[in-house]
């Protein structure tokens, strides 16, 4: 069997876990096998409906105690389910829970884990899988040898596909380990798209020359619905949350549209944003290495282009 670790947010299944069980759905046909699900914490839709992307059955441990995600927690929730059942292969989005669940569960069960799958396994001779390697400048064929398979699949990188199933939910109990770490307080951003979940992100960098002009990108950004991001200088000289930085050394994104206002694209910050589908980069300077990697260009001043850009918007939406 193929099991899906459904990522739930608020009690709501989140965008990236539907491709991870499109992408587990058509691994179950491929190997001629069935696709089941879990979910942990209290969900407030209607799980039968996953039924939809494949899944003929979700296994909800429904305990209010693991709505929001500990890692050690979930691993032993995750990993006493498995030994149980008899899923062979565990798919993930690769997301920040399955960067925190997914390699403990590996040592836990003894399993070859493979991060950031690109592409459906190569299940002709074994299991190979596609994945990204030096920040999408290459892949890697990995095989997977173990009885026990885990996969983190990348966003983007699988279709969503719908049918007309109908998911049966299993409401199941687990013996769940007290949380060695104690949450204190969070101190959740409000009223913003999230960064990782945007279909589009509006980015500024150094070409804006200071947080007074942000007012292009967040309007721009609210016109279209979209989330926020920023260079690395731009969040290290604090005109920007750090929780925005995008980049090798800030958070991975492959939104569908990525717009980079003013900024050079340098090396390391392509390599968190160049699995977006389309890129759009407004920067005056036409040597810029951002235009390399973009699908559309705009070679101008940043003040004078969005602005401009905003004001169009503006009129398609009114008519
Ligand atoms: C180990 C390491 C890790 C790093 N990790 C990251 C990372 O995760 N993310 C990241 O972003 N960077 C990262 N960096 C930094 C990276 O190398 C670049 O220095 C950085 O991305 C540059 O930011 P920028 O493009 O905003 O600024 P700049 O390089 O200063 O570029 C500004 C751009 O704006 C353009 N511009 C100026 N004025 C205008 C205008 N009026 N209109 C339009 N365009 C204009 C300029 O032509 C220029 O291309 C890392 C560096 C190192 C060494």
């Amino acid at each position: 069997m193929v099991l899906i670790f459904l990522d739930q947010a608020g009690g709501h299944i989140r965008k990236a876990s539907l491709e991870a069980a499109s992408y587990g759905a058509a691994i179950a046909t491929q190997t001629c096998t069935t696709t089941e699900a879990i979910v942990l914490g209290t969900i407030s839709e209607d799980l039968s409906s996953l039924g939809k992307y494949g899944i003929s059955t979700v296994h909800n441990i429904s305990d209010a105690s693991l709505d929001e995600m500990d890692a050690a927690v979930y691993t032993k929730v995750i990993a006493d389910f498995i030994t149980a059942s008899n899923a062979t292969v565990i798919v993930f989005a690769n997301n920040l829970v399955a960067k925190a669940v997914a390699p403990r569960l590996s040592a836990r069960l003894n399993a070859g884990y493979v991060s950031g799958a690109v592409a459906l396994p190569d299940t002709s001779n074994g299991f190979v899988v596609k994945k990204n390697v030096f920040s999408g400048k290459a892949f890697a064929n990995v095989s997977i040898n173990t009885a026990i398979k885990i996969i983190s699949l990348n966003s983007n990188s699988f279709s969503i596909l719908v049918g007309d199933g109908v998911a049966e939910i299993k409401t199941v109990s687990a013996t769940i380990s007290p949380a060695k770490v104690k949450v204190l307080s969070t101190n959740k951003v409000v009223g913003e798209v999230p960064l990782t979940e945007a279909e589009i992100v509006i980015s500024g960098g150094r070409g804006l020359k200071g947080p007074e002009n942000w007012g292009l990108v967040t309007d721009l950004a609210k016109l279209l619905g979209a989330a926020t991001a920023c260079s690395r200088p731009v969040a290290d000289i604090h005109w920007r949350p750090h929780h925005e930085h995008v980049g090798q050394t800030g958070i991975a994104i492959a939104p569908n549209l990525y717009i980079a206002i003013g900024i050079s694209g340098a090396i390391q910050h392509l390599a968190g944003v160049n699995r977006s589908k389309t890129i759009v980069v407004i920067n005056k300077d036409p040597e810029a290495p951002f235009f390399k990697a973009a699908d559309y260009g705009i070679v101008g001043d940043a003040f004078e282009v969005v602005p401009k850009m905003i004001e169009a918007i503006k009129k398609i939406k009114e008519n």
